[in-house]
């Protein structure tokens, strides 16, 4: 998809192609990779440097598991390999496949003035969800105690830092403050995933925190 101007990173692209993301970043990148030429070729890169590594380990060191990843060989079976289709529709694939489907499949819970959410899964306390912001709202200013990745699937946001449309990754941790506006005209849909629940400023969005799980 072209027009994309925020792109994931490299170190994220690259712990996604080792398999050493949590699921819910998983997610997100396999996500953007779907609707990104550029993450596609560079995560392409990545998992041939991965595939290298990986041969030069098992001559050098026989671990537990090198018999399955030899008769793995034998076979002819790749031991690790993530394929991304490119996408139809607004979500890509390996959204679909957690939704069950496109947009109107989602189950979202209100978080009141408008704004919905639907946690699509959960584990350590790192969870990914989808955010529907309707046009014009914002969602409430926040801190990061850990990571968040946003994905944009449909409409546009701006924040303090710059716009973000579909296909667009905005990072962000501790040190960023931001309040996402979804942009006037259409309501903004997201794939965010974060790594520990969101700080929030605001006396009432913190009392409300515990019972919506953001
Ligand atoms: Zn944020």
């Amino acid at each position: 998809m072209n027009g994309i101007k925020h792109h994931i990173s490299d170190d994220l692209l690259m712990g996604y192609a080792a398999g050493a993301l949590p699921q819910a970043f998983d997610l997100v990148v396999a996500t953007h990779v779907s609707l990104s030429d550029d993450a596609r070729a560079r995560l392409a890169g990545f998992e041939e440097l991965g595939g290298v590594v990986l041969s030069d380990m098992e001559e050098a060191d026989l671990a537990e598991d090198s018999l399955e990843r030899t008769l793995a060989r034998i076979a002819g079976t790749p031991v690790r390999e993530k394929r991304v289709e490119p996408s139809r529709g607004i979500f890509p694939e390996p959204l679909r496949k957690i939704v069950g489907g496109d947009e109107d499949a989602v189950k979202w819970r209100s978080l009141g003035t408008g704004a919905r959410q639907s946690l699509l899964h959960i584990e350590d306390g790192v969870s990914a969800r989808l955010l529907y912001i309707p046009a014009g709202q914002a969602m409430p200013e926040h801190g990061h105690r850990g990571m968040e990745l946003t994905l944009v699937l449909k409409g546009a946001y701006r924040d303090e830092t710059d716009r973000f449309a579909r296909g667009d990754v905005e990072f962000a941790d501790e040190d960023m403050d931001h309040t996402p506006i979804a942009e006037d005209g259409e309501d903004c849909i997201c794939l965010v995933a974060t790594d520990q629940r969101l700080r929030f400023k605001g006396l009432l969005p913190r009392i409300a925190q515990p019972f919506i799980g953001i």
